[in-house]
């Protein structure tokens, strides 16, 4: 289920062909309206569906669009952050997409991937939702889907509102025993880790996130 989409203005558009040209090394734009012939993307092109990517979860989270803005991760950046949250972008042009990613290649080394549909011809993205890493290694299969053996997972994913609520924990102390460790629960969200304790395997994000005050 694709749980939103978001309409590029030109100018958007416009930006995300810059960052792409500058990625590729490629400095020829490509004309409006051009297809892309399937499965042989160049070099270019397969920027440009990356960078929208990027660019649709930039203004989902609020955030200003230029070049500055699209860092763009290479193989062990993460592609964005949000509050405490890195977030991998993996871009599909296919619906329903599947989130792929090489383990190998160690590709997913963010808290979470978002998958995003990408239509170059509406200029158009789809948020298909997000998944932790430690979710996503549980839930996908080891599938050959013409490219070699890949970790995939089908959706449905986690609903991308929920990504406010879990980027960072909460400011106060647990209302209960005073103390600010917090761990964030795949059902119910962050809760006190003096007073409810994660048993193996529940924990959303792998990592202690403390609150800020001592
Ligand atoms: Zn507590």
């Amino acid at each position: 289920m694709c749980y939103e989409s978001i309409s590029f203005k030109p100018e958007w558009w416009d930006e995300c062909e810059k960052v792409a040209r500058r990625r590729s090394g490629c400095h020829i734009g490509m004309g409006k309206g051009k297809e892309f012939k399937d499965g042989r993307l160049s070099s270019y092109e397969s920027h440009l569906v990356g960078v929208i990517a990027e660019a649709a979860v930039c203004i989902y989270c609020g955030q200003e669009l230029n070049r500055e803005i699209l860092p763009g991760g290479d193989g062990h950046r993460p592609d964005l952050v949000m509050g405490d949250l890195a977030i991998e972008v993996k871009a599909s042009q296919y619906t329903p997409p599947y989130l792929r990613i090489d383990a190998q290649a160690e590709e997913f080394q963010s808290d979470i991937a978002m998958l995003v549909f990408v239509s170059i011809q509406k200029r158009e993205t789809e948020f298909w939702g997000w998944i932790s890493r430690e979710e996503f290694i549980e839930k996908s299969s080891l599938t050959d889907l013409g490219h070699g053996e890949r970790l995939v997972m089908k959706p449905p994913f986690r609903d991308p509102a929920l990504l406010h609520t879990i980027s960072s924990p909460p400011k106060a102390p647990c209302y209960a025993c005073r103390r600010e460790d917090w761990w964030l629960s795949w059902e119910g969200g962050w809760t006190c880790r003096v007073c409810h304790p994660p048993v193996e395997g529940v924990e959303w994000l792998g990592m202690a996130r403390h609150g800020s005050s001592p």
